[in-house]
């Protein structure tokens, strides 16, 4: 077994582990899902973003291409990105919610910036939340099913 450590790794988003665009739109065509310009456009672009981006962030960078692309789209994909595990959300308490690929087997937390709004991926050892949620189940009766958690703060530079 691995010795529990506290170290924060921090996340390389083009870690060969991750999944590639390609990988994804074809589990999506697999699925029966038809992959439009705008589908792939936006996975392409999640996959690419170096760290979770929001909704204009996506507009933007879909409208190079697909200048017609507008706002509701952009949030239907979204929700359909979503309930196909694809992306996940992220809330960093600004009122505008951040989205990244989501890794199943890559559970992970963030590092928010409240200045710049900077947003690093991290894995947080595990060992203490897990102890956590143990005692949550006896005292409260309560089974834990997931958890999120983000910290707030300022980065390198802004500090
Ligand atoms: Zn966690
Ligand atoms: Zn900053
Ligand atoms: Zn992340």
């Amino acid at each position: 077994m691995k010795k529990p450590s506290s170290r924060l790794n921090v996340i390389e988003q083009d870690s060969p582990e991750n999944s590639s665009a390609e990988q994804l739109i074809e589990a999506l065509r697999t699925k029966g899902f038809r992959i439009t310009k705008i589908r792939q456009s936006m996975i392409e672009a999640l996959v690419a973003a170096s760290q979770p981006v929001s909704a204009p962030q996506l507009l933007e960078q879909v409208a190079q291409q697909h200048p017609s692309v507008n706002k509701t789209t952009i949030y239907r994909e979204l929700d359909f990105l979503a309930d196909n595990k694809i992306l996940s959300e992220i809330d960093i308490l600004d009122g505008m919610k951040r989205y990244e690929i989501l890794h199943p087997d890559h559970h992970h937390h963030h590092l928010v910036c409240t200045s710049c709004r900077d947003i690093q991926c991290v894995e947080v050892p595990h060992h203490d939340l897990h102890a956590l949620e143990g005692s949550i189940q006896k005292t409260h009766n309560f089974t834990v099913q997931s958890h999120v958690l983000e910290f707030f703060g300022l980065c390198g530079k802004c500090s």
